[in-house]
C-alpha cells in the first residue's frame, strides 16, 4: 500500500509573504495535490522578539487568496513550547547537551588562537564552534549558570553520532544522501531566553504532524544533515525530502522580505489575479507580475 503523502509549508512571521514564499508553498500544495496527498501549515513562530501576530494573520489570508488552502487545523509553534522542553529534556538526559558561555568574540579568538581557518560555508555564516565549554566541569557550569550569566545549549555532536552511528536519507532531487552533521559543529539547540531552535521545533513537528515529505527551499538543504540527527536521538520518523530552488526576480537575486513591492499584498492591491500568480509560479515566468 503506498502512503499518501503528507508535506507542508512552514512559514515564519515575521514579515508579508513575497513571491519566494509563495513558490515554496505551492511547490508544497502542488506535491500533496498531484499525490492525492495532505497540504499542511505551520506557523513557525518561536522567537517572540521577530514574530508578529499581524503577519501570522496576514499569511493565512494570502494563501487563501491564492486558493493554496491547507487541509486540516494549522500548527503554531508557541503553542507547543512544553512539546519542544521535553524535547530537549530527553537529549539532556542522554548527556549530549551542554551551556555554552561563550560571546562571539571569545568564539573567534579561540579560532584564532588555534590556528584554525573559521570554517565558514555559505549556508552557514557563522564560525564552526571550537569546544570550549564542552570540557567545563559539572561545578564550574552550575556555578556560571547560579552566577547569572547568558548561555546557550549546545549538542554535543560527536557524542551523539557515536550514539546513533551512520545515517542518511533521501532527497527526491539529489537521492541518497549521507549526514554529516559534524561539518557544522556543535549546534546551539536551544538558549536560555529561547528553550528551544529551529532545528529542534521543525524536526518535532514534522514528526508530530506526520509530515513524510519536507518540501522546502535549497537554503535549508544544509540543516538536513542536524535534523536528520535529531531523529535519530529522538525516536522520530525520517521523511523524504524535496528541497526546491528559489525563485528569484529578473536580475538573479533571492526574494527577500524588504522587496516590497514583490510581496503578495502589494501584488493584490496593483489587482493582479491569483490566477496570474499561480501561473506565474508553475511557469517559472515571473516578470509580468514584477512589471505589470
Ligand atoms: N520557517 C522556515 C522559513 O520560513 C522554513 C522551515 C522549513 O521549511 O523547514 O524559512
Amino acid at each position: 500500500m503506498t502512503r499518501r503523502t503528507v508535506t507542508r509549508f512552514a512559514p515564519s512571521p515575521t514579515g508579508l509573504l513575497h513571491l519566494g514564499h509563495a513558490f515554496a508553498a505551492f511547490t508544497a500544495w502542488r506535491a500533496a495535490k498531484t499525490e492525492d496527498g495532505r497540504f499542511l501549515l505551520r506557523i513557525e513562530d518561536i522567537d517572540p522578539t521577530r514574530c508578529k501576530a499581524e503577519f501570522d494573520t496576514a499569511l493565512q489570508h494570502d494563501l487563501a487568496w491564492l486558493g493554496l488552502v491547507w487541509d486540516g487545523p494549522l500548527r503554531r509553534q508557541s503553542e507547543h513550547m512544553a512539546d519542544y522542553a521535553a524535547a530537549l529534556a530527553r537529549l539532556e538526559q542522554a548527556g549530549l547537551i551542554y551551556p555554552c558561555f561563550c560571546t562571539r568574540a571569545a568564539i573567534k579568538a579561540e579560532i584564532a588562537r588555534a590556528g584554525a581557518a573559521p570554517h565558514l560555508s555559505n549556508e552557514q555564516p557563522e564560525p564552526i564552534y571550537p569546544g570550549i565549554c564542552r570540557t567545563l566541569s559539572a561545578a564550574e557550569r552550575a556555578a556560571r549558570i547560579a552566577h547569572g550569566e547568558v548561555f546557550a545549549l549546545r549538542l554535543n555532536v560527536q557524542a551523539a553520532l557515536t550514539q546513533t552511528g551512520p545515517l542518511d536519507w533521501h532527497d527526491r532531487n539529489r537521492g541518497r544522501i549521507k549526514a554529516r552533521p559534524e561539518r557544522f559543529g556543535d549546534i546551539v539547540i536551544a538558549r536560555k531566553e529561547m528553550p528551544t531552535s529551529y532545528h529542534l521545533a521543525a524536526t518535532l513537528d514534522d514528526h508530530v504532524q506526520g509530515v513524510n515529505l519536507v518540501t522546502r527551499g535549497e537554503d535549508l538543504f544544509e540543516a538536513t544533515h542536524i535534523h536528520r540527527l535529531l531523529q535519530a536521538l529522538l525516536g522520530l520518523d525520517t521523511p523524504a525530502y524535496a528541497h526546491h530552488r528559489l525563485i528569484t526576480d529578473s536580475s538573479g537575486r533571492r526574494f527577500a522580505k524588504r522587496d516590497k513591492a514583490l510581496n503578495l499584498a502589494a501584488l493584490r492591491e496593483r489587482g493582479v489575479a491569483p490566477e496570474a500568480i499561480i501561473a506565474a509560479l508553475e511557469t517559472g515566468r515571473l516578470d509580468p507580475l514584477l512589471t505589470g
